[in-house]
């Protein structure tokens, strides 16, 4: 049976005559480029700019303009939380706050001590019927989710974005949301009690910390099952990535998600365990999906270097064990995220398609300048994915 390798470098595209990819020394991939069909990913259609949470809902064959909810479930699920039909889940901070409520750091200095503890002490929050369940992440980060009858996401964030502002009071954006945010600004003030003479934040002021006493949530998503990859396209499916935006995508739509120790989602990831575990995915599924986070990072960061840096460790220490394990090797970005910019941008991100009974298009090396001239021609995200599917004999034909 044929099996297909899906990576995708996050905000891998860039812009100019030279780029990371296109200056990057990659051998292994250089080795397999005539062979490949080369093309362009405009993921949501061209002149849309992506998050990385609707490209990947995109990527996987999901109309997100069907199936978007918020960012929320996507955290929660890849943070590990289960949830039900009908919970609205968002992210959260944990953050400083003076007595008026007034927000002095946005991260409580991005100091992590205690804050396992802070929001384990948050964990299990009754509101009237409705119960509250929060999971940390990394560093300042959690998730939080609200379960009970008659929740709406249709609702305004009590993070204000910046410092120096007040926690933001909840507003319901619709009639029927009127219930979700009595309930979240209920959150906030029993949260505050709960922690402004916590034992942790009294550690950390003796530490020198600044005290994580508040925590404010944005990004609210109502979770919906949605019939899943295996339901639509009999496609058995497994995520492999560091970050838990991406692993929550996964698990929305029914893959399987391992978590490989030392894949962090962050440029320092170990991208030889990462390879290990595709190869051992690769027996037991029709498509493993990687995900590789830092070339995003590093666009963020202005840093060219540093995303060329990326490029060439993924050449050496992750493509040069798994391209030639499968039938179907496919290379992309969710989205370009340029150095010049610093943002995600809607410039199209280069697709690298390998079969052996693809079209060569003899290109000696994949860059972004080439991929406009591939066969592929311009596709997106959904359009990608049951071009794999098709080379994985689980296309449907239209008509007879
Ligand atoms: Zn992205």
């Amino acid at each position: 049976m044929a099996k297909a390798l899906f990576v995708v470098m996050d905000g891998l595209g860039d812009r100019g005559a030279e780029t990371p990819l296109s200056k990057a020394k990659t051998p292994n991939l250089d080795k397999i480029t005539p062979n490949c069909s080369l093309g362009l990913l405009y993921t949501l259609g061209a002149g849309q700019i992506p998050g990385s949470d609707t490209a990947h809902l995109a990527l996987f064959g999901y109309n997100p303009h069907k199936y978007y909810r918020g960012r929320g479930p996507f955290e929660a699920l890849g943070a590990g939380m289960e949830l039900k039909h009908g919970d609205v889940a968002f992210r959260a901070n944990l953050c400083t706050i003076d007595d008026n409520m007034v927000i002095l750091d946005r991260r409580a200095g991005r100091a992590d001590y205690g804050m396992d503890k802070i929001y384990a002490t948050l964990d299990g929050m009754k509101i009237d019927d409705v119960t509250v369940h929060v999971l940390h992440t990394v560093e300042h980060r959690g998730a939080i989710v609200f379960s009970g009858p008659g929740l709406s996401a249709s609702v305004t964030n009590t993070d204000p974005h910046e410092a120096n502002q007040p926690v933001a009071q909840a507003k319901a954006l619709d009639s029927g949301a009127e219930k979700m945010a009595k309930v979240m600004n209920e959150f906030t003030k029993k949260a505050y009690e709960l922690l402004k003479d916590h034992p942790v934040n009294k550690e950390r002021i003796e530490k020198g910390l600044k005290p994580a006493n508040m925590a404010v949530i944005r990004g609210a998503g109502v979770f919906e099952k949605i019939d899943s990859l295996k339901d639509r396209f009999g496609l058995k499916a497994i995520c492999i990535a560091g970050g838990a935006l991406y692993k929550g995508v996964a698990k929305y739509v029914g893959m399987d998600v391992i978590n490989v120790p030392g894949a962090t989602g962050t440029t320092k990831t170990d991208l030889n365990a990462k390879a290990q575990a595709v190869i051992k995915a690769a027996d037991d599924y029709d498509l493993v999906f990687a995900h590789i986070k830092g070339t995003d990072s590093c666009g963020h960061d202005g840093d060219f270097e540093g995303k060329m840096k990326m490029i060439e460790r993924a050449d050496a220490e992750f493509f040069s064990q798994v391209i030639d394990k499968f039938d179907v090797f496919v290379l992309t970005g969710d989205h370009s995220t340029p150095v010049a910019a610093k943002r995600h941008t809607c410039d199209a991100a280069p697709i690298l398609f390998r079969n052996e009974t693809a079209r060569p298009d003899g290109a000696k090396k994949f860059t972004e300048l080439n991929c406009a001239g591939g066969s592929l021609g311009q596709l997106t995200g959904t359009e990608l994915m049951h071009f794999i599917l098709d080379y994985l004999h689980k296309g449907h034909m239209f008509g007879e």
